[in-house]
């Protein structure tokens, strides 16, 4: 990405037509800039109805220019904001005009990479911009929107509070060694361990439902042609996306569906039915089905309850790799006449037996769901959290572990000082005080332009 001594510029609206565009510039030619386009300087911070103007005096469009000054902008830079008419064409003249007069298309998140630069927020506040843009439900857009207020990275710093705290106290328990109290001994470490132990159980778990939030679960459904999957499907999307017919094989590709339970976003993947079949549109469509099971964190294999007492469909899934978790649900109890229910076969499988086709025993279903991810919604104050976050407390974690062991087993302070070291870096990742740059690249290259 650039360095910070150019000007960039970019639409930060949405494409497409719509009432109000917005073209961003920042960066220190941003002033000059104003000047020539708005034919004079203006106040920081006020709202100014303003021409925009082409060298020659043309107006290309005119609506609201807003300045902010550094540091007080969103990079932290001086900072141009011009609010026109939301059309394609005249934003893009705007723009044009904009390029021409100094400044460079910026690349996707490069106004936030520049926040984040000039400390206006750390990664994992950076991070939260784009999801609170990518939000697919409202409970994530508030979880996301807490982090970016800082209620994650408030956690991380203050474990890193107690994490020195722990090593100052180490260090001057190895200084005093000679002495005859024996300080490593004592109940005041195991205390702070303890402490610090709480404190990383519980933002991990919190964490997590916040990861489960932003990312939610991929649920595939398979099962043999009519036994009900697209049924299923619409039953829990609340709407008719997939084909519903008596005729096998309608599915052919495979169909994805979000639905949300309790704000947990749910990707539902309804697949070809698995069978042998000489229909080659129908064959990639298998072959399909079978990727997407790979991928998936549930499968939910899809059973006509007429045909509950054979064993066919459990040899359908024989490829999946067991890793992969399975529920089976027995369909169409409408018409056996079976029990709504969720029960266990012998080996440990959960059963549901519902009517896709009446929506009974649906909320068995996400109940099941919820708790397979182990999503809480009653959790308050949430923040949204990503997977590389969770990478990142999971291995500090270990590294904190370890070096209770060195230093509780085998009494070597320094082993145990480099690995809380370790974990102190491994936490630095998550609010970006320690991450290598390829990272920060991939985080930032994520965003929409003009973000
Ligand atoms: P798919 O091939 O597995 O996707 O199956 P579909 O969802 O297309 O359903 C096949 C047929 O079974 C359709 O005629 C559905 O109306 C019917 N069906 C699906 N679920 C139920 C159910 O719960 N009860 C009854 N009575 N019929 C169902």
């Amino acid at each position: 990405m650039s360095n910070n001594n150019d000007t960039i510029a970019a639409v930060a609206t949405a494409s497409g037509r719509g009432g109000i565009g917005i073209i961003r510039i920042s960066g220190p030619n941003t002033k000059q800039i104003s000047e020539k386009l708005l034919g004079g300087q203006i106040p920081a911070r006020q709202a100014c109805f303003k021409s925009f103007k082409e060298q020659d005096n043309t107006v290309i469009d005119s609506g609201l220019a807003l300045f902010f000054q550094s540091p007080a902008s969103y990079t932290g830079e001086d900072t141009l904001e011009l609010q026109g008419h939301g059309g394609p064409v005249v934003l893009d003249m705007l723009l044009k005009r904009v390029l021409a007069l100094g400044a460079r298309l910026a690349e996707p998140g490069e106004f936030t990479q520049r926040a984040f630069l000039n400390n206006k927020l750390d990664l994992a506040q950076a991070e939260a911009v784009a999801d609170i843009i990518d939000a697919g439900t409202a409970a994530a857009a508030i979880s996301a929107q807490r982090s970016l207020q800082g209620a994650f990275s408030q956690h991380i710093n203050e474990l890193q509070q107690q994490l020195t705290h722990l090593r100052l106290y180490v260090e001057s328990a190895i200084d005093f060694s000679d002495e005859e109290i024996d300080f490593l001994a004592g109940d005041e470490l195991q205390q702070i361990i303890n402490k610090l132990k709480q404190a990383f159980a519980t933002l991990t778990e919190t964490a997590k439902q916040g990861s489960l939030l932003r990312d939610g679960m991929t649920v595939v459904l398979a099962g043999k042609p009519n036994a009900g999957k697209s049924s299923l499907l619409n039953a829990l999307a609340k709407r008719d996306t997939a084909i519903v017919t008596e005729v096998a094989g309608t599915t052919r590709d495979v169909l994805r569906e979000q639905i949300q339970i309790d704000g947990m976003p749910v990707h539902i993947i309804d697949t070809a039915g698995l069978r042998e079949t000489s229909d080659i549109i129908e064959q990639e469509g298998v072959k399909r089905a079978k990727q997407a099971i790979l991928a998936a964190d549930q499968v939910l294999l899809v059973v006509d309850d007429r045909e509950a007492g054979s064993e066919e469909h459990l040899t359908l899934l024989k490829d999946i790799p067991p890793a992969i978790p399975i529920t089976i649900v027995f369909n169409k109890v409408d018409i056996t006449g079976a029990k709504i229910e969720e029960v266990k076969s012998s080996d440990g499988q959960t059963i549901i037996k519902l009517s896709a086709k009446h929506g009974d025993g649906l909320n068995l279903l996400t109940q099941h769901l919820k708790e397979l991810m182990g999503f809480n919604p009653e959790e308050k104050n949430i923040f949204l959290a990503r997977r590389r976050h969770l990478d990142a407390l999971a291995r500090s974690n270990d590294f904190l572990n370890d070096g209770i062991e060195q230093l509780l087993s085998y009494q070597a302070g320094e082993m145990f000082a480099e690995d809380l070291r370790l974990a102190q870096n491994a936490l630095s990742e998550i609010t970006g005080k320690m991450t290598p740059d390829d990272l920060l690249g991939e985080i930032f290259s994520s965003f929409c332009i003009g973000k």
